[in-house]
């Protein structure tokens, strides 16, 4: 692990429209008219203008130049291809981007106009995650989602005629209905489609999902009753890692895999503690400033309060070296290159290491951390449980400095 680079920036664009809500997503996301599309890419355009001046005046570096580009949601593809246009024009008007950038956009599979691909392809977007969740049909139908297997591959035929090979696949395991022989099919379908990337998530329980919410309850509804248990969901992760691996699909993150060279470079940023601006509802950025601290803003999550030019509030922390050490720990622990010691004691001194190399001692003891020629890397028990290990790295510091900005 290298010194975090500074000087190239990644952008992260929420674009919280979907056609439907599903029922396992927690996300800040949302069915609204598309009126409100141009008055919230208006929005993000503004922003993305004033991007600069808020930096100078939190005395934080903004680099210029772009080397990754993420557009996320919702669902992006729901904008209609004029917004994507405006939007890519102001970012190239307010950035630099390279040469070789990485341009993502989440699709969900079957809501991808013609026109609209035709202009992301214009605007240079390289690289395609789709939201499949599940290759069983009727799992896909009873969370909420439109699509099918065969819309699936017919999407993926349709991205890969128009230029775009860097195609990612997500996966959920804990879907109602779901049962480890068909987990097993929805992997082996992945596998057929040959491409180089997968997310495999497990499904996250709580309030903030309809289906979390029925089964904190105990109730019904969504097909809760058909959730797999705990237990069964830990085996389809564990199925899916080395499945996903024997097809050459490497793990390299928690929830991510691929083929050699092929990693979501933008999301590799945010483990390498490199710099982003985030825009639009729910987005986190996060900038260095001269003296080294770091600074972490968020935007709010409520989408009339972020369309309202009077409101917009960042609320924004302020790391210093201690907890920035305890982020090198729990971000870098997310990937299997591990954490370097070495790293870490050039870019924080030995005398701040310490202490938490003593815990990482302390949990590869008990078998949830592995240490080998300099470099610290979560076990695969310890991956199972990988929040719990990350807590132990907390607290190390007095607690974060919070305030409200615009
Ligand atoms: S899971 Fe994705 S497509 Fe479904 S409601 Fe959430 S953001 Fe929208």
């Amino acid at each position: 692990m290298l010194t975090p680079d500074h000087n190239a920036l990644g952008l992260y664009f929420s674009i919280p429209f979907c056609r439907a809500k599903c029922t396992y997503c927690n996300f800040a996301s949302g069915v609204y008219p598309a009126s409100e599309h141009s008055r919230y890419v208006a929005r993000l355009i503004h922003d993305l203008a004033a991007a600069p001046a808020w930096a100078q005046s939190m005395q934080v570096h903004l680099p210029r130049q772009v080397d990754t580009i993420y557009f996320g949601g919702g669902t992006p593809v729901l904008l209609a291809p004029e917004l994507f246009t405006q939007i890519f024009a102001a970012i190239r008007d307010q950035f630099q981007l390279t040469p070789d950038a990485e341009i993502t956009i989440e699709c969900a599979p079957g809501q991808l106009p013609d026109d609209t691909l035709a202009a992301m392809v214009a605007a240079g977007v390289n690289r395609v995650s789709l939201g499949v969740q599940s290759f069983v049909d009727r799992e896909a139908t009873l969370s909420g989602r439109f699509h099918t297997r065969d819309i699936v591959l017919q999407d993926l035929r349709r991205l890969r005629a128009a230029g775009i090979p860097n195609l990612n696949i997500d996966l959920l395991a804990g879907l109602a209905d779901q049962t480890l022989a068909s987990w097993r099919e929805s992997l082996a379908v992945l596998r057929d489609t040959g491409v180089p990337h997968a997310s495999v998530y497990m499904l996250e329980i709580d309030e903030d999902s309809r289906l979390g919410r029925e089964l904190i309850e105990g109730g019904i509804r969504y097909s809760a009753g058909l959730v797999p248990n705990d237990d069964t969901i830990a085996q389809m992760y564990e199925e899916a890692v080395t499945s996903l691996a024997a097809s050459g699909l490497a793990q390299y993150e928690i929830s991510n895999f691929a083929q050699p060279g092929m990693e979501s470079r933008h999301n590799l940023r945010y483990w390498q503690r490199r710099p982003y601006l985030g825009l639009g509802l729910d987005a986190s950025s996060m900038f260095y400033a001269e003296d080294k601290m770091v600074l972490r803003a968020t935007t709010t999550d409520d989408l009339p309060e972020f369309l309202d030019p009077a409101e917009t509030a960042h609320e924004t922390s302020w790391l210093g070296p201690t907890q920035q050490l305890e982020e090198a720990w729990f971000l870098g622990l997310r990937r299997n290159a591990g954490v370097s010691i070495r790293a870490l004691i050039t870019e924080f001194g030995p005398d701040a290491v310490a202490p938490s190399i003593a815990v990482a001692h302390r949990l590869a003891a008990d078998g949830l951390l592995s240490t080998a020629k300099n470099f610290v890397r979560l076990t695969d028990r310890g991956r199972l449980i990988s929040n719990d290990v990350f807590a132990e790295f907390l607290g190390l510091a007095p607690a974060h400095h919070t305030a409200q900005s615009k």
